[in-house]
């Protein structure tokens, strides 16, 4: 088959390493180099602990506190609340205890998929010296706020997370020194694994599928009789498959398979700091700030947090400094110059989970994008989804919790 994936972000790039081994003929399109895509400058994290979703049960009560501190982890720039509304109202929803605990459930699918899919990938493809594990460290200030993390430990526990808890600072701190004396508490992950650099992995995977490339901007598709056309400007080449994987920019691709969907974007910061800034011995990660700290390269990147702006608002790095800021009480050893700042667009559903289906008005369309803060995490167990339904055959996780129509009104 001649498949098209739009899109050589992460999600894009798997997919088309994954579907080359197996045999078909793929092409990767996409308008820019790399730069601009989600994957360019994450924090590096195959999360798959990380199975609870953004809209936890009980999130009303916090969002209102991370919206009043200028500090905070969450911000919405007030002028595109009108816009995030009603993205916002399917959050609140997904946050019940019904969906929420269906999400958990679908998460948890996702990520043992995923986790054995990469590993699979990085057996096959000889990856290993591209990865770090070293475990990752969540840490909490004080006894209360430990206590407050517990539910969501337990939820990581039934869903077959393996980690330890830690109720002392000389315990963190055989794991991780130099953390400020304020953190008395953590959780520790051992298995976690992270990525010596998401830009150079995602390349990697590329021009090891030795795919097809193209670089273009993809207008829309034209459905016919005998394939799908992809509207590049001047050109439509024409493709018996087309896989839609364009991160946060899905949308109007989408919406030319007929699908209208609430598809955001939870926008990221972080500046990453050059080799000798800290000893940092793991991941680490800081969650009632909503930030991490993860080696990327010779150096450290710091970052994380919310804000809901869209697409088109120029970046606030101010948002990456008060992260800096934040990073420097918390690590008295750190150095915090000579960085390099970046914002980044999470593709976002209002429920956490991403949309990996084929289009209900022609299968011939593929649906893969909207992993939120996980795409790097979901990535190969996406692509052997995807690679399932386009051979037809029956993925081996029930995929109904990523189908698109799950929210009303998301059909035309
Ligand atoms: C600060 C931050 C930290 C993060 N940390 C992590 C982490 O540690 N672990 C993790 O799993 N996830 C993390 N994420 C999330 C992760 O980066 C995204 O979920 C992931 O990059 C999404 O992958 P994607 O391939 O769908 O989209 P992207 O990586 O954004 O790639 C989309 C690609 O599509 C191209 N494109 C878009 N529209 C078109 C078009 N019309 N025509 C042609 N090309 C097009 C773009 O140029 C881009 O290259 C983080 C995100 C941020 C912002």
């Amino acid at each position: 088959m001649r498949i098209a994936v739009i899109g050589a972000g992460v999600i894009g790039a798997t997919l088309a390493l994954t579907l080359v081994r197996r045999g078909h003929e793929a092409t990767l399109i996409d308008r820019s180099d790399g730069a601009e895509a989600a994957v360019t400058g994450n924090a590096g994290a195959f999360a798959f602990a990380d199975v609870i979703p953004m809209a936890t049960p009980g999130i009303l009560r916090k969002a209102p506190l991370w919206l009043l501190d200028p500090d905070g982890p969450l911000s919405i720039p007030p002028a595109y609340l009108p816009r995030i509304a009603p993205w916002l109202a399917r959050f609140w929803r997904a946050s019940w205890r019904d969906r929420y605990a269906a999400a958990v459930a679908a998460q948890a699918a996702l990520m043992a998929l995923s986790q054995a899919a990469l590993e699979r990938l990085v057996v096959q493809e000889g990856l290993a010296p591209f990865l770090r594990r070293e475990g990752q460290l969540q840490v909490y200030e004080g006894e209360a706020a430990f206590r407050s993390s517990l539910p969501g430990w337990e939820e990581r526990r039934a869903a077959g997370v393996n980690f330890h808890l830690i109720e002392s600072a000389a315990a963190l701190a055989e794991i991780q020194p130099g953390l400020a004396p304020r953190f008395t508490h953590g959780g520790w992950t051992s298995g976690w694994i992270n990525v010596t650099d998401p830009a150079l992995w995602t390349r990697a995977l590329a021009e090891k599928s030795g795919a097809a490339r193209l670089r273009a901007q993809a207008a829309g598709l034209r459905i016919g009789h005998d394939g799908i056309a992809v509207d590049l400007g001047g050109d439509a080449p024409l493709f018996d498959r087309v896989v839609i994987a364009a991160g946060a920019w899905s949308g109007p691709l989408a919406r030319s398979a007929g699908l209208s969907l609430p598809l955001e974007t939870e926008r990221g910061y972080n500046t990453t700091l050059p080799a000798g800034a800290f000893d940092l011995r793991t991941h680490l990660t800081f969650a009632d700030h909503g930030f991490v700290v993860s080696k990327i390269g010779e150096g450290l990147r710091i970052g994380g947090a919310v804000e809901l702006g869209g697409l088109k608002r120029a970046p606030r790095m101010s948002r990456a400094e008060v992260l800096l800021r934040k990073a420097a009480g918390f690590l008295p050893g750190l150095v915090t110059t000579g960085g390099r700042q970046w914002m980044g667009f999470r593709p976002s559903m209002p429920d956490s989970l991403p949309v990996i289906a084929a289009a209900p008005r022609d299968p011939r369309i593929l649906l893969a994008f909207g992993h939120g803060h996980l795409g790097l995490t979901q990535s190969a167990g996406t692509a052997e989804i995807v690679a399932d339904l386009l051979e037809e055959r029956a993925p081996s996780i029930d995929i109904g919790p990523f189908r698109p129509t799950r929210f009303a009104g998301a059909s035309r």
